[in-house]
């Protein structure tokens, strides 16, 4: 089995192929790895998530929820938590998060 990559809005290993850009949907909070990502629309999809348990509330119901199978980033914090400084549209990511998620990376590559 491939090893999965987590995503971005929710966190938990949902994608086949590393973020960004692979144009891939998250079946838990049904974020889409697009082209056009933004530290805004990032930080609205995850308050989404958190509150309703999907990245939009046009796509509450096409969500389901994680299960005991899935495993998620476990130091994931929500932007919001995270602090960050307000910022422009800004893609890609900044690289401290990328970075984040390349250490989750070559943890889960280990436990394969
Ligand atoms: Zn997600």
């Amino acid at each position: 089995m491939e090893p999965l990559h987590p995503c971005p809005c929710c966190g938990y290993f949902t994608f086949t192929a590393a973020p960004p850009y692979t144009l891939q949907f998250c079946e838990i909070c049904f974020w889409e790895d697009g082209g056009e990502q933004s530290l805004s629309s990032l930080r609205y999809a995850q308050r989404n998530f958190l509150t309703l348990g999907a990245c939009d509330p046009v796509f509450r119901h096409d969500v389901r929820l994680p299960d005991v199978s899935d495993r998620r980033v476990e130091q994931w914090q929500p932007l919001d938590t995270l602090k960050l400084p307000a910022q422009p549209l800004c893609n890609p990511l900044p690289q401290h998060l990328t970075a984040l998620f390349e250490v989750v990376e070559s943890h889960s590559t280990k436990q394969m």
